[in-house]
């Protein structure tokens, strides 16, 4: 299994087969996404130490800034006021950012601790 199907699929790095996530959260319903600790099928240790997840924000961020532009350079065709495309790439992010959150965790596991490193 190539580590970009992992990623998306969000598996184990190690077995490929146990799920990261319990839980995917909900932005609505202000629920954030929940990881095992371990994984369920080869128990392997997702969080290897306190604050190990802490360059997934640099990796969350760069996902962020990403997807605005991207969203900029599709939406700027329909839409001409800037607070107008403020407002709406503000409503993208939230509604993103569980997607974003759970992404980003996946890229730094998988760039850390992958056995295939290459993304
Ligand atoms: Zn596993």
């Amino acid at each position: 299994m190539s580590a970009l199907v992992g990623i998306i699929t969000e598996k184990c790095p190690k077995c490929g087969k146990g799920k990261v996530f319990s839980s995917k959260g909900n932005p609505l319903l202000f629920r954030m996404p929940r990881m095992n600790e371990h994984c369920p099928v080869c128990n392997h240790k997702f969080e290897k130490e306190p604050g190990y997840f802490f360059g997934s924000m640099f990796v969350s961020y760069a996902v962020t800034v990403g997807e605005m532009i991207v969203f900029f350079l599709l939406a700027h065709f329909f839409v001409k006021e800037i607070v107008t495309m403020i407002v709406l790439i503000g409503i993208l992010s939230v509604l993103l950012s569980t997607f974003n959150f759970r992404l980003s965790r996946m890229i730094w596991i998988y760039l850390l601790d992958g056995k295939n490193r290459q993304l």
